[in-house]
């Protein structure tokens, strides 16, 4: 008997950077804040078949903290578009990318950073990390890719 494999899955993707710049209550940092859309899936055999909850949130695109919009907010959001910015590229440091294998239980030497393509920029956000928490800031924040920096 075959096992068919369904549940729930969700998807990150970055509409843009819009509305006025706000002041980032976490990292101070002004911007205007990415919004954001999550949508839940119903997947069979993880294929997204059926959308059941899109969830909007207003993300500082440097730290990634950020509050929720409503459906009508996001929607107006997106009608008034803005000025583009040439986005944001979030990157990753592997500091102890040479240390002995089993050295450590847990390596906690990642760093994220984000660099502002608009001015060149680069600021670190997170220090000592998991490779886990790198993954995770892809997710949310719906980039395909993290590159990873060996520092040797
Ligand atoms: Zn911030």
């Amino acid at each position: 008997m075959a096992t068919i494999i369904y549940g729930t899955r969700e998807t990150a993707k970055n509409m843009g950077y819009l509305g006025q710049e706000e002041s980032c209550g976490a990292c101070g940092r002004t911007y205007k804040k990415a919004l954001m859309k999550y949508t839940s899936w119903f997947h069979i055999y993880y294929i997204p078949l059926i959308p059941y909850k899109k969830t909007y949130f207003n993300m500082c695109p440097i730290c990634g903290a950020g509050y929720d919009v409503d459906k009508n907010t996001a929607k107006s959001l997106i009608q008034a578009g803005g000025v583009g910015h040439p986005g944001f590229e979030v990157f990753a440091k592997h500091i102890l990318a040479n240390k002995q294998k089993g050295l450590f239980k847990a390596d906690t030497s990642y760093e994220l950073w984000v660099k502002d393509l608009a001015t060149g920029e680069e600021i670190c956000i997170e220090q000592n990390i998991e490779k886990e928490r790198v993954n995770e800031v892809k997710r949310v924040r719906g980039l395909k890719k993290v590159p990873i920096i060996d520092i040797k």
